[in-house]
């Protein structure tokens, strides 16, 4: 006889797995216990010596499909006779501090369920189990049970009820357990609230088909939803949406309906089709018989499969609907239904809605694969909020974040909960939705934070919010964050790398726009070392909505007036009263300095023609330099770097090589791709030198400019030779990952 103990630590709860272990006791027939608590799951087991030692082993190699098992300490006890097993009741300190599980999509026992006729959840909207299913979106307050969740208003029936109290049961347990006797419901309605159709999924369907654009309930808010074949309904969703060129995101009703239009690798397919179901950015593929409105001048297409039951009901296997957030432009996106009535009657001519509350909203994730593995580039529905563990420990921090692609970051002992992507502060419903979600995540996750974190710049909401908190304040410089947010995913916790962070906009410590930045930092601290040369934006933040006052005074710069006798796409383009800008611009009026490398791609891309009066997205003159430079093989053109005592890295000469060569005829995709390489071989050069300069052989990417595949690959190729390469890949490289690093710096300083 043997009695044993395990402590088992990991993604154990709210995933089926106190059923497990119960399922497994049973099996080997021991007795004993298993219960919650903070840290993961204990168990207790008592029986004969090879039926202990069959149960330890089963219990590595069987685990539910969501489970992961992180690590677990077996230690042996005297036996105490118990004379069953059983599940134990948790204590509620102990729930009040388990991880809340992010939202699952359909596992493939419920896909089943959904598609025979004989079960009685055939066709059922809200089928789940304790493998899938809504989480954190319908989660008011922990501990995690239905009581406080938006599931509270449906007492189960009695079929329901058997299942939830049965351990041996795969909804044992499972909070959110419904059925169409007991459960929530759909219903169509059109935009003046009217009540249509008896079978609101079928008629979807139909009105989809037929033209229409529907705002459809899920699991973290509304989406817009439309025929992606139909060119004419996409022309007139963006219309609506107010959203000229940004790409819509689209859902494929099967995966072999995603492979007739994008490129799917194998390592693509298994993200697809995973338990997250985020979006993923795919390449088109030769075929791609889209509508031109769905994803115009991008090279990649963010595809998802099917994650809700109502999505396997609407869409065939052939259909590829477009499924972008409820929203217009900029704000958050719907999930109340009177608010997604409100804002969103103007867009979708029906609603399909349900009467369970979305409490916490939640975004669809964003990812692409590289090198086989996902990196987010934003974190939404299926990942909030799961924790990051990390190799330091520290008093409980708020980090503010950004401005733009906003989250915020809480952290507990050793485990940093970045929030789901809030979205762009600037917007009034989005900030007021930033604190509410702040105060949600306090309270679920139990966490008072001791210090407060923020970025630099005295204009962003998150910092005057940070400021307003009343606690003591640690501000992190834009781009060291970035640096930061790498380290702290790869556990370099004491050691200085050499950090080089490229984007748009930072503010920089020297009073002028940072973000083409060499750094040596580590977690705590950090020193420029170089930087890409500053160049003026004439009329300040009018210059980046405008990418021809760039490259204008750029040219002006170079040439004086002459630049406008030169034969170049840009001179097309220049609107009446460009020299006043030009004028002003040398008299130092409304121009800031900027280092930012976002800048250098909107001046190569408007030398080029691309995007040169305005842009309509953050990043649009990038992308479709981008989308062109695929098109050609690119030379090496000139660049300077300077030591001034700091390295400065100038691409004057490799514009002007742009502007000779345009002059020659050389073809503008040409340029756009030897624009890509000259940058990526002018970074990597960068980093030698420096390296030669520290001695230090490890170096971290971060920033929204690395986002761009073709600069990424090509900067990692040349430089996993001679040095450790790290970039982030659970947080996303712009600015949605700035709080976590924000909230690294603030914990070493603090400790
Ligand atoms: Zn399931
Ligand atoms: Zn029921
Ligand atoms: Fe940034």
């Amino acid at each position: 006889m043997k009695r044993m103990r395990l402590d088992i630590n990991g993604i154990v709860q709210g995933v089926g797995f106190r059923p497990f272990i119960y399922n497994l006791a049973q099996r080997f027939s021991l007795t004993g216990w298993v219960k919650n608590v903070a840290s993961g799951v204990v168990v207790e087991i008592e029986g004969g010596d090879s039926a202990v030692a069959a149960f330890v082993s089963a219990l590595q190699t069987e685990v539910p499909p969501l489970a992961v098992v992180e690590k677990f300490v077996a230690v042996e006890s005297l036996p105490k006779g118990d004379t069953a097993f059983q599940i134990k009741q948790s204590d509620i300190a102990d729930e009040r501090q388990v991880f809340i599980s992010p939202d699952i999509a359909t596992c493939a026992d419920c896909q089943r369920e959904l598609t025979n006729p004989s079960d009685r959840r055939f066709r059922y909207p809200f089928t789940n189990c304790t493998n899938c299913g809504p989480r954190y979106t319908i989660i008011r307050d922990v501990p995690y049970d239905r009581e406080r969740t938006t599931m509270a208003e449906f007492g189960m029936c009695s079929s329901c009820r058997t299942e939830y109290l049965d351990p041996t049961n795969r909804r044992f347990h499972a909070q959110p357990n419904a059925c169409p006797v007991c459960g929530p419901s759909y219903r169509l309605i059109d935009c003046h609230g009217q009540l249509l159709a008896s079978n609101p999924l079928e008629t979807t369907r139909r009105l989809i088909s037929e033209g229409a654009i529907v705002a459809v309930k899920g699991i973290g808010g509304y989406h817009l939803a439309c025929n992606a074949f139909d060119n004419q309904a996409v022309v007139e969703l963006r219309r609506r949406k107010i959203r000229e060129d940004k790409p819509f995101a689209v859902m494929g009703g099967s995966c072999s309906a995603i492979s007739r239009h994008c490129l799917v690798s194998a390592a693509e397919e298994k993200v697809l089709t995973g338990t997250i179901r985020p979006i993923v950015l795919l390449s088109k593929a030769p075929g791609y018989a889209l509508a031109e409105a769905v994803a115009p001048d991008n090279l990649y297409l963010g595809v998802m499969l099917p994650y809700a039951p109502v999505h396997f009901l609407l869409l065939g296997s052939d259909d590829v609907w477009v499924m972008t957030s409820g929203n217009t432009s900029d704000e958050p996106i719907a999930y109340s239904d009177e608010d997604a009535v409100a804002r969103l009657s103007l867009i979708a001519d029906y609603f399909l809605v349900h009467n369970r509350e979305i409490y916490c909203w939640a975004d669809d994730s964003v990812v692409r694969v590289f090198n086989e593995k996902q990196f987010f580039l934003r974190r939404g529905r299926g990942v909030a909020p799961t924790p990051l563990h990390l190799e330091l420990q520290g008093p409980a921090v708020l980090a503010c974040g950004g401005e733009l692609k906003n989250t915020f970051c809480l952290t507990r002992d050793n485990m940093a909960f970045i929030s789901a992507h809030t979205g762009n502060l600037e917007n009034a419903a989005t900030f007021n939705a930033y604190q509410m979600m702040i105060e949600h995540y306090r309270r679920i996750l139990d966490i008072t934070p001791e210090v407060a974190a923020c970025d630099l710049h005295p204009g962003y909401l998150s910092t005057q919010y940070a400021h307003d908190l009343g606690l003591p304040i640690i501000g992190v410089q834009h781009h060291h964050a970035h640096i930061a947010t790498v380290l702290a995913e790869h556990d370099i916790v004491d050691e200085a790398v050499i950090g080089v962070a490229f984007d748009g906009t930072g503010y920089g410590i020297d009073g002028n726009i940072w973000g083409g930045e060499f750094l040596l930092a580590d977690c705590c601290d950090f020193t420029r070392l170089g930087h890409a040369s500053y160049i003026k934006l004439p009329g300040g933040a009018k210059a980046i909505k405008e990418p021809w006052r760039q490259a204008a005074w750029f040219l002006y710069s170079l040439y004086g007036r002459d630049f406008i006798n030169k034969n170049i796409p840009l001179n097309l383009y220049l609107p009446f009263g460009w020299e006043l800008a030009l004028e002003a611009a040398e008299k130092g009026i409304n121009a800031p300095l900027s280092s930012g490398i976002g800048r250098l791609f909107d001046i190569a891309a408007a030398l080029l023609g691309i995007c040169c009066t305005h842009i309509n997205y953050e990043g649009q003159a990038a992308v479709e330099l981008e989308m062109l430079s695929a098109k050609a093989v690119g030379a090496l053109l000139p660049y300077e770097i300077t030591d001034g005592g700091m390295l400065q890295l100038d691409f004057r000469p490799t514009f002007a090589a742009m502007v000779e060569a345009m002059e020659i005829g050389v073809r503008r995709a040409s340029l756009a791709a030897a624009f890509h390489v000259t940058l990526a071989t002018a970074t990597v050069d960068m980093v030698y030198r420096l390296s030669k300069l520290t001695g230090v052989k490890k170096v971290a990417l971060s920033g929204g400019v690395f986002q761009n595949m073709s600069l990424l690959c090509r900067v990692v190729g040349a430089l996993t030779k001679d040095f450790d390469v790290f970039f982030s890949s659970r947080v996303p490289p712009n600015d949605g990952g700035l709080a976590l690093g924000q909230a690294v710096v603030a914990m070493k300083r603090s400790g």
